[in-house]
């Protein structure tokens, strides 16, 4: 299939989930005004589309899966829905992914902005740039929050501060209860069968 490489095509066709995790992503690529200059990490971006997805600013849901963390395997909440709407962005060509390794030898993916998507972000109105920029900015000076990876969680820092907020990713507990319904009934309609036992016990 082809799609359009005109930035405002593409921009009618997005989702406002979709323009806000581009402009999430967006500002996390930034230096010194610019975006598109760096990238961000997978395990830094679950963790905000967590705290997100718990603010409301996105309308996804998450439950609990294993995933590589700083090098094991550690249960985390992840939006399943906010990554197919990060796929999409690739297939809009939007977003580029890079796999990166470390000198303790696990890899880890980053994504970052394409020219195309540079240009697409440009074109993200107040609406949805808002909710994120309230998200991802320290309330006291409004700098950008920087996203570190501790063993317990991941955290949003304001050094300047002192403000260290808990993305709640690794808060399973209560997850576990916010998606029990709506799991239980997928499983229910798509997995779960009754057992037969031999001998009719
Ligand atoms: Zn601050």
């Amino acid at each position: 299939m082809e799609f359009s490489s005109k930035p405002s095509e593409i921009f009618t066709k997005m989702t406002p989930e979709q323009k806000r995790l581009l402009y999430l992503i967006g500002l996390y690529t930034e230096i010194n005004g610019q975006v598109g200059k760096q990238w961000m990490k997978d395990l830094s971006l679950k963790a905000v589309l967590i705290k997100g997805v718990r603010e409301k600013v996105f309308d996804w849901d998450y439950a609990p899966a294993s995933v590589m963390y700083m090098g094991t395997r550690k249960i985390i909440n992840v939006t399943q829905e906010g990554q197919n709407d990060l796929n999409h962005l690739r297939i809009f060509g939007l977003i580029s992914r890079l796999r990166l390794g470390t000198i303790r030898h696990f890899f880890f993916n980053a994504y970052g902005l394409t020219p195309i998507g540079i240009n697409v972000f440009r074109l993200i109105q107040k609406e949805d740039r808002e909710p994120i920029d309230i998200l991802a900015h320290c309330s006291k000076c409004g700098k950008l929050f920087e996203i570190t990876s501790e063993q317990k969680s991941v955290y949003m820092i304001c050094s300047a501060c002192n403000q260290k907020v808990d993305t709640e990713v690794s808060d399973i507990e209560s997850v576990q209860y916010m998606c029990v319904p709506k799991w239980l009934k997928v499983k229910l309609e798509s997995q779960w069968k009754p057992v037969l036992r031999k001998g009719g016990d």
